[in-house]
């Protein structure tokens, strides 16, 4: 194995995000513009072998935890197969899921089979009609049974995660941290972030975490605590209710930037390496890659693109908005 990836900040890399497609199912407001996003073309997009062979490098060099995101990286034909080629890649020990869940009762199991361990599904609402004009036209009955067959198969934890936005779905905090008790899964309420287009749109509902965390504090009473160390690498602070299994965590990209700790970079389906979900600097690998470049070569890439990885995101400050990108092609 090779030296580890560590940037010029002295954070090490240990955390791949791979977006299969760029494409989803769900048309979210806060995440693709009514008009849709420009897709790439499906022959841009790497094979399975070629992903496998890039997150098999990336495993040379420290990665460990890989997951799979999107788009909504279940549409994409036969998901299970490249699970399980990455699952076979000597140093990768964290296989994990980004979904949201429409498809996941009929692929739970097996992804589980294929090595999927974790799974994060969005739930922004319980109620049909908002969730339906939320997602235009998604359905929330099939996610909930979704989320029921993640729990049924074994993936753990299942983390359910909010966007929570002021005057749609605000009101539901408490109902959701009561949902997620009931089921036994995590939750996370996010704040929205200003990325592309409909980024601005859902920041126009931009709502605090520190509201999120008082209401809590106003529904759970003496029985919320922080979680001990459960300031991990990830931007969440967690916190358990009472003595139980679950833990709710608060995401705020935007009041309380978590980049000091980041250990992670992004893979979109062309295999363009992105160093920060904040900032524009991607580094071509897949490109790379299809002109016929050595391992050797990649890996040099890839440590030169570490080398330069931003410091922090500048989300509210001198740019408003990511413009350039769409979370829809990275994933989150
Ligand atoms: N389709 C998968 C899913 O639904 O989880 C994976 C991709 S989706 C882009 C990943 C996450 O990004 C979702 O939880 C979604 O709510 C979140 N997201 C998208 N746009 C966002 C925004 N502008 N602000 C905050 N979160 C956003």
């Amino acid at each position: 194995m090779q030296d580890g990836l560590i940037d010029s900040f002295g954070r090490r890399i240990d955390y791949l995000r791979v977006s299969v497609t760029d494409r989803c199912n769900y048309r979210c407001f806060y995440c693709i513009p009514a008009e849709g996003v420009e897709t790439a073309a499906r022959s841009e997009f790497l094979s399975y072998e070629e992903l496998s062979r890039l997150i098999g490098l990336f495993s040379e060099l420290g990665v460990s935890k890989v997951r799979f995101t999107g788009g909504e990286p279940l549409i994409r034909r036969d998901m299970v197969q490249l699970v399980r080629l990455v699952a076979a890649r000597r140093g990768i020990r964290d296989l994990s899921l980004s979904t949201n869940a429409h498809l996941l009762e009929r692929y739970a199991g097996e992804l589980v089979d294929a090595g999927i361990g974790r799974v994060n599904i969005s739930l922004d609402t319980l109620d049909p009609d908002t969730f339906a004009g939320i997602t235009r036209g998604g359905e929330v009955a099939r996610v909930l049974r979704g989320i029921n067959a993640a729990l049924e198969a074994g993936m753990r934890p299942v983390k359910l995660n909010m966007v929570v936005m002021k005057g749609i779905n605000d009101h539901e905090i408490e109902r959701m941290l009561d949902f997620a008790v009931e089921r036994g899964a995590d939750l996370r309420f996010i704040e929205t972030m200003p990325i592309g287009e409909a980024g601005l749109e859902g920041g126009s509902h931009y709502y605090p975490a520190d509201k999120v965390l008082e209401r809590l504090r106003n529904h759970c009473g003496e029985n919320l605590f922080p979680v001990k160390g459960g300031k991990g690498a990830g931007p969440a602070r967690y916190y358990q209710i009472g003595s139980g299994p679950v833990r709710v965590g608060v995401i705020s990209a935007i009041s309380r930037h978590f980049c000091e700790g980041c250990n992670r970079v992004r893979l979109t389906a062309k295999g363009e390496l992105v160093l920060c979900l904040g900032q524009e600097d991607t580094v071509p690998l897949g490109e790379g890659l299809r002109r016929g470049w050595s391992d050797e070569a990649l890996i040099r890439a890839i440590r030169d693109a570490i080398a330069r990885k931003p410091e922090r995101h500048e989300f509210g400050e001198r740019r408003a908005v990511v413009r350039f990108r769409d979370m829809s092609t990275i994933g989150g």
